[in-house]
């Protein structure tokens, strides 16, 4: 009893002094809009306990969630560097998106420079006197090789700006300072600056869900949250966890495409054509995909997508798995929510169907070629030097996801489906083993699923082999018809036998 105030002393005097010894590096940014009018933001980057040496600070040339180079480096100008006395340091640029310089001997390092950000699009950083989108892999240098470190962010907002959403922790309100514990968090976290309006949060399982953005425009917000929350949950109850403390939808105003991330989603929105069937369909199954992601990517993810590299892009053959069944999914989530229709679902695969099978890719290019090959072929498959031998993993991917679902479902009358799979990899990947699967480990998940050798669904992954439509559709009581104008449609059986019922129905629901 008597011993132990010694040896704690001992101890905590010995911890104090290694830190006086040797303060952590600590990076600090600052974000303001002086030239917003010119499409402008300015950043300072401020490096304090640096040591001496040869220094490189890169940016990012993609982000994660848009597998494209971006060249984001492009946009920086009018960059200096200075040490603590105020004194510029010369720098050379070995690559398009890096900075060397030597820091003879200052403690502190300032990088100051402007960002241009004139494009409207879910990928691009956008700034204009309305409101500021901020991509932080657009944005924010970081040290080479120093991705672990935690940071700090302070957006100077102007005075005619209410409000800022991010999925960042903040760290002081009052002086809109946020904290990330490492750059794959920051790199991960996007900010919309503006006047923003904020919907009826809505709570799930004890969850926070929020919908914050710019120009939504006038629509039933009310009834909107409603379905938005229909959805959401049909999308929880499919993993059965919810791993995030909050999570939140962030609409940058009208346009095309949504990014997903840990804790919330940037989306283009707008309220315009929700009161239509076919608007509301399209605009949940956008949402409903943009979150299903949270766990499809962000958390069951390929191997390939972390760590990240952020200089030449995280190449991966699982983009159908992340992107071609979270469509299958988001179709899914919104008939299980209650708000779209059987016929409205079967048009949906109806839509992806037609679009494959008439492309010319379809003969030449594998679902796992075009996962890897995005790089060169755009997201949909339509660029590239070889445009008219490519696929999009956006359309043969919950063809797929279907096949697969049925042939699970049939193997097993119907006691497991494609949402076991997902489970299992949730929790052997993301939960237990904390990192990515394999292309084996993938089909591996399925055939333990589904109790047998799933070798032939598979051929439709890695082959560009036709598919077998009446067998896999036969399944799960459906059929697959041609139109003269090559038009696809699904239909249900006219007469199903026990199990195809069976399995039709709980499919639906
Ligand atoms: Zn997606």
């Amino acid at each position: 009893m008597k011993k132990a105030p010694i040896l704690f002393f001992f101890v905590v005097f010995a911890a104090g002094s290694i830190l006086a010894q040797t303060p952590r590096l600590s990076v600090h940014y600052t974000v303001s809009f002086d030239s917003a009018s010119k499409n402008k933001m300015h950043v300072e980057m401020i490096m304090d306990h640096i040591k001496p040496g040869e220094i490189t600070c890169k940016m990012p040339e993609w982000m994660p969630g848009y597998y494209q180079i971006m060249h984001y480096a492009n946009a920086v100008s009018d960059l200096q560097i200075k040490d603590d006395k105020n004194k510029l340091i010369t720098f050379k640029n070995a690559t398009t998106n890096s900075w060397t310089f030597t820091n003879k001997s200052s403690k502190k390092i300032i990088i100051s420079y402007d960002i241009k950000a004139t494009k409207k699009f879910v990928a691009n950083s956008y700034v204009d006197t309305t409101r500021a989108y901020i991509i932080p892999c657009a944005t924010f240098l970081y040290l080479d090789n120093q991705l672990q470190i935690p940071s700090t962010i302070q957006i100077y907002t102007p005075k005619n700006w209410s409000s800022i959403a991010t999925g960042l922790t903040l760290m002081s309100a009052t002086t809109h300072t946020y904290q990330a514990s490492n750059y794959d968090i920051l790199f991960d976290s996007p900010i919309l600056i503006g006047n923003l309006e904020e919907l009826q949060p809505f709570y799930i399982g004890g969850i926070q869900h929020r919908f914050i953005g710019y120009g939504m425009g006038a629509f039933n917000k009310e009834k909107f949250i409603q379905d938005l929350s229909k959805v959401v949950k049909a999308g929880i109850d499919i993993i059965g966890d919810i791993p995030y403390n909050n999570y939140t939808f962030i609409g940058i105003g009208p346009g095309r495409g949504g990014i997903e991330h840990l804790n919330n989603t940037i989306v283009s929105f707008d309220g315009k054509g929700l009161e239509t069937e076919g608007g509301l369909n399209k605009t949940m199954s956008f949402l409903a995909h943009e979150f299903f992601h949270n766990y499809n990517v962000k958390r069951i993810r390929p191997f390939e997508l972390g760590p990240f590299n952020y200089d030449a892009g995280s190449k991966t053959n699982l983009l159908w798995v992340s992107e071609g069944l979270s469509v299958y999914y988001e179709y899914l989530m919104v008939k299980r929510a209650g708000i779209m229709s059987e016929k409205a679902l079967l048009t949906s695969f109806d839509n992806n169907i037609t679009a494959f099978e008439n492309g010319p890719g379809k003969s030449y290019q594998s679902l796992i070629q075009s996962s890897y090959f995005t790089w060169q072929d755009g997201p949909f498959g339509t660029a590239g030097p070889d445009k008219n031998k490519s696929i999009s993993y956006y359309d043969k991917g919950p063809i797929v996801g279907l096949l697969l679902d049925f042939a699970i479902r049939h193997s097993t009358n119907n006691q497991k489906s494609l949402d076991d799979v997902m489970r299992l990899v949730y929790k052997e990947y993301y939960q237990t083993k904390k990192r990515g699967f394999t292309d084996a480990e993938f089909q591996m998940a399925c055939e333990q699923i589904a109790g047998i050798s799933l070798n032939e669904v598979f051929e439709y992954v890695y082959t560009a082999k036709p598919l077998d439509y009446p067998k896999y559709l036969g399944y799960g009581g459906l059929s697959l018809t041609v139109s003269e104008d090559k038009k696809y449609r699904l239909e249900p059986l006219a007469t199903k036998d026990a199990l195809q019922s069976v399995i039709y129905d709980s499919w639906l629901h």
